[in-house]
């Protein structure tokens, strides 16, 4: 089992601390942390403009590091996944001389943040990366190391301060730099995270909400399945254009604005595939939306219920779910005590994330040890507070 928490992110600053007196020389001044996330419930419901829950996590991205008066930029992350090489050096950019996306790849993410920073003049920095989100792992490492490059920019070269600009910026640096068309979900919530709290966060509005998740009684568990299907890499444009079909036979801007009774009278319009999908989208965004409120007032069973409710959708109907994220999820559900369990980010492997009492925490652990049919990986964690700056000794 690992507990990754703020003790934890302190040792990492230590780590941190050192690589950086190693490949620089004297201390860091700045200092600096994001959270990687995981999503409670409201799957594939980003990007047709629906509601999503998620949470930070305890684990992030910690950067250290200082200004230099070359104009240099120089980053060396710690990641033992990150490909080689594992140091990076380029020019501060500046007009006419765009910083452009290129290998090794890990340091698009960092590139794309200062390209798209909207205050200046950068200075040159030194700075190292540590992180203790599994790379990959659907947990959001990408989005913890942009927010915590834009958190470390801002103390460096001060912007508004904005928090949905900020993380505008760090999507906009996943879709040019490293080419990932993500939705807002994962840089709002490792921006706007907030201790003892899950957010809602509706992604038509872009307006948020805390919700209180800080019960003693209650652990949220993320059991990695350590496996990823590499599919043909069109399953995520391939529902995207369905949903966008489905919204536009139904006469709606997107799904977001559908009922079930709209879809209903419209069934006939639809092929049964594109049907499926859209009924999962707008049951979803409606099951959020309902979740939050159940969260809100402590009604975990219910919560629970449309967890489970989220997990058969999308394993049914959007049929992005896995034999072993079935498997993990099915064994959770054996235990008294576990209020909810379903997959977690977009499928297909990754992750699943569970609801229970902390009394039924041993007891689920051995039994999805036992039943799984490989091995899965466990992270407890507490919602965490987004981007932080840490004062350095
Ligand atoms: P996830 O966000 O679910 O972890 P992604 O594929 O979106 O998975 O992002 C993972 C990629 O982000 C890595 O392959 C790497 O390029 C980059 N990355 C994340 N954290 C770090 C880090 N600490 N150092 C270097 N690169 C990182
Ligand atoms: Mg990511």
């Amino acid at each position: 089992m690992e507990g990754r928490g703020e003790a934890e992110l302190g040792s990492l600053l230590e780590a941190a601390r050192g690589v950086y007196r190693k490949a620089f020389g004297g201390d860091p001044e700045i200092a600096v942390s994001a959270p990687g996330r995981v999503n409670l419930i409201g799957e594939h419901t980003d990007y047709n403009q629906g509601f999503v829950l998620p949470m930070a996590l305890q684990m992030g991205t910690v950067m250290v590091g200082s200004p230099r008066q070359d104009g240099i930029i120089s980053i060396v992350t710690t990641a033992e996944e990150a490909e080689e090489p594992k140091s990076v050096q380029f020019p501060v950019p500046v007009e006419g001389s765009a910083l452009k996306p290129g290998k090794p790849h890990w340091a698009n993410y960092v590139k794309g943040v200062i390209q798209h920073y909207r205050a200046g003049p950068l200075p040159g920095f030194n700075v190292v990366i540590a992180s203790n989100v599994p790379l990959g792992g659907g947990l959001s490492s990408s989005a913890s190391l942009e927010v915590a490059t834009h958190t470390f920019l801002q103390q460096l070269c001060p912007d508004d301060g904005d928090p949905v600009a900020k993380a505008l910026v760090c999507q906009k640096a996943e879709h040019t730099f490293a080419m990932m068309p993500c939705g807002i979900m994962d840089q709002f919530i490792s921006v706007m995270g907030k201790e003892g709290h899950a957010l809602l966060i509706d992604c038509r509005s872009l307006k948020t909400r805390l919700v209180p998740l800080s019960d003693p009684n209650l652990v949220v568990l993320i059991t990695n399945s350590n496996i990823r299907h590499t599919l043909t890499g069109s399953e995520y444009p391939t529902r995207r254009r369905q949903c966008e079909e489905a919204a536009k036979i139904l006469g709606k801007a997107s799904l977001r604005e559908a009922s079930m009774t709209d879809l209903e009278a419209s069934r006939s319009l639809l092929s049964m595939e594109v049907y499926r999908r859209a009924r999962h989208v707008i049951g979803e965004i409606d099951r959020t939306a309902k979740a939050a409120e159940a969260l809100q007032s402590k009604e975990y069973e219910k919560f629970g219920q449309l967890m489970v409710e989220s997990h058969n959708s999308l394993r049914d109907d959007y049929e992005v779910s896995c034999l072993e994220l079935d498997e993990l999820v099915t064994a959770a559900l054996e235990i008294p005590g576990v209020y909810g369990s379903r997959m977690t980010g977009g499928g297909f492997g990754g992750c699943t994330v569970t609801l229970l009492e902390s009394t039924a925490a041993e007891k689920v652990l051995t039994h999805i040890k036992e039943k799984y049919s490989r091995k899965a990986t466990f992270y407890f964690s507490k919602p965490s507070d987004g981007a932080k700056v840490h004062l350095l000794p």
